[in-house]
């Protein structure tokens, strides 16, 4: 979509607005008419020597200067109000669609780079949408008044003083091509800073343990040079264009002097009307100025649109944003049957992760995974959650090929705890019952007494009011994982994806945790990933993995028997527990 059509179609919900905001700025363009109309009538009133008609086209004239004043604030406040709705609306937009996407889509874009454009590129389009296209409208009404006015004045004079118009237009337009170039690279250069600052800043604990402040700061330093120069290159070329305005602008006025001199000189014009002339001419000037700056504006919000673009066009048909009812409880026979049909997958231009994997799973069964790092553990419950699509006919639900759900529904059958279990900024209570805001406090206590929070709870002076910090980095990492796995559970869930959710605790309180959750997962189809693999005992089936495919697969018991990698791990983990208690 072109930058007009994409700005159409987010001005058009306000354009009653616009409407009224256009009324204004005519009401302001006319009130502008009668001062240098008064200008005239006064010059006249002189040559009369009627001191008390001059008196009074001085009142009206300083009348009309402050209804002109009042009508441009309220076109300001109807246009650039309706510029911020603009603006909220692009980003709801953008994050609406960044949360539909699916995980090829986050390998692929840079968070930096994202971020950017909700902050940069989304001002570059709200200050067109606001200023530019108030700019252009009150241009085009300005000029068919004024022009008017000063055609009914001198047709020939008027001629005259619109000659340089055109040549000025024509630079701007020159150098406006040239602008586009350099925002874009600026834009891209915000990005890149962006980006370096989120990684330090997340990074910090690593870059600091290492000692790398230093080399970090040299190379954000470079960064910086290079936004810097890139930024100094823009500047050079916006400066030129007020200046290519300023200079051509007084050619006109000085080209009126002369041959508007001669006329007067002649008797062919009256001075009140060479007065009048004359200021409706500089009446043109700041509206022509600002349309020259706006043009530049229109170039960087093109660019800038078109950075947009990229995200607003992704397919949204998962749309997964605040439409999705998560209040809403799937029913525990939502408990689905899963199976993989000789599922073969790969991320994008990698090797294959999975390989002709083959598992029938009935519904409500606890199914174990355990494998090797990269084994492609976590692979499959993100396919499970449908974060990446499974190839066509390979993972069905409930006998329905995953690629043809719709992963709303899907998704909402669904509670997982991710490897990286990310907590929010908050207090510990938004962040277990994230998924479920409407719970009560008894059910919030449940929550964290399965999931071994209790103790915690009462060294925390706050409580369950408890701010966790960024990322809930001011808790440990055992206490966060506990913190995911309430969270999880929160949610009744027909489908849990569970990835090593027990690997920052310790043996003992892994156990307890798993022992206070199983009751709430009966009866659930459950995956559990897990390195620690005596937490797998009770599955109704564990499955190996190993480079992506089954290496072995049955009930522990089955699997202590068979004396395979599995009984390995382990009695290579009971020894290692009872060493550790020793
Ligand atoms: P596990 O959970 O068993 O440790 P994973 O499923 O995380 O294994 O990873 C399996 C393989 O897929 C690894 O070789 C890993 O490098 C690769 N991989 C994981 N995530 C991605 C990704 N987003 N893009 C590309 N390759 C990935």
């Amino acid at each position: 979509m072109s930058l007009f059509a994409s700005l159409l179609s987010y001005l058009n919900p306000w354009r009653a607005v616009l409407l009224r905001g256009s009324l204004w700025l005519t009401a302001t363009a006319l009130l502008a008419l009668v001062i240098p109309w008064m200008l005239k009538r006064g010059v006249e009133a002189i040559e009369r020597g009627d001191y008390a008609d001059l008196v009074m086209f001085a009142g009206i004239l300083a009348l009309a200067a402050l209804a002109r004043g009042l009508a441009r604030i309220a076109s300001r406040l109807s246009f650039l109000h309706t510029a911020r709705r603009v603006e909220v609306a692009l980003r709801r937009d953008l994050l609406q669609r960044l949360l539909a996407q699916p995980g090829p889509f986050f390998d692929r874009h840079r968070t930096g780079d994202l971020l950017a454009r909700f902050t940069g590129d989304v001002t570059n389009v709200r200050m067109l949408a606001g200023f530019g296209v108030m700019t252009i409208l009150n241009a085009a009404i300005v000029y068919v008044l004024t022009l008017a006015m000063m055609l009914t004045l001198s047709p020939s004079l008027t001629l005259v003083a619109v000659l340089p118009y055109p040549f000025m237009l024509l630079g701007v337009k020159y150098l406006s091509r040239r602008l586009l170039y350099h925002s874009g690279r600026v834009q891209e250069g915000l990005g890149q800073v962006s980006e370096a600052v989120e990684e330090t800043i997340s990074g910090q604990a690593v870059i600091r343990a290492h000692g790398l402040a230093h080399n970090r700061c040299r190379r954000f330093s470079e960064l910086n040079d290079e936004y810097l120069q890139r930024n100094l290159s823009l500047a050079r070329l916006r400066a030129l264009v007020m200046p290519v305005m300023v200079v051509v602008g007084p050619v006109g006025t000085l080209l009126v002097l002369y041959y508007g001199g001669i006329k007067v000189a002649a008797g062919a014009l009256s001075l009140g009307d060479f007065v009048a002339f004359s200021a409706y001419l500089s009446q043109l000037t700041w509206p022509t100025l600002l349309l020259g700056w706006v043009l530049t504006l229109k170039q960087r919000a093109a660019a800038s649109m078109e950075r947009l673009q990229d995200l607003l066009t992704l397919p949204a048909s998962s749309l997964s944003a605040n439409t999705e009812d998560n209040s809403k409880q799937p029913l525990p026979e939502d408990a689905p049957r899963i199976e993989f049909q000789h599922l073969d997958f790969s991320y994008l231009q990698g090797e294959p992760v999975l390989r002709d994997f083959n598992l029938s799973v009935p519904g409500g069964s606890l199914v174990g995974i355990a494998g090797s790092t990269g084994s492609g553990k976590t692979t499959l419950l993100r396919l499970l959650a449908g974060l990446y699509l499974p190839p066509a006919g390979a993972l069905f639900i409930d006998g329905v090929d995953l690629t043809q759900l719709d992963l709303r529904s899907h998704r909402r059958r669904i509670s997982a705890i991710p490897q990286e279990g990310r907590l929010f900024s908050g207090s510990l209570r938004e962040n277990l019952l994230y998924a479920l805001p409407s719970a009560d406090d008894r059910c919030l206590e449940s929550i964290a007494r399965q999931a071994c929070l209790t103790a915690e709870l009462e060294q925390f002076p706050d409580g369950f009011d408890t701010r966790v910090g960024e990322g809930g980095l001011s808790l440990s990492g055992g206490q966060r994982q506990r913190v995911s796995i309430g969270r999880a559970l929160a949610r009744d869930a027909g489908l849990f994806l569970l990835d090593d959710p027990f690997s920052h605790l310790d043996a003992a309180t892994a156990q307890t945790v798993w022992q206070r959750i199983r009751p709430k997962l009966a009866g659930r189809t459950v995956f559990l990933v897990s390195t620690r693999v005596s937490l797998l005992a009770a599955a109704d089936r564990i499955v190996v993995l190993h480079e992506g495919q089954i290496r072995q697969q049955g009930s522990h018991d089955e699997l202590l028997r068979a004396g395979g990698h599995y009984a390995r791990l382990y009695h290579r983990e009971q020894l290692r527990d009872e060493l550790e208690q020793s």
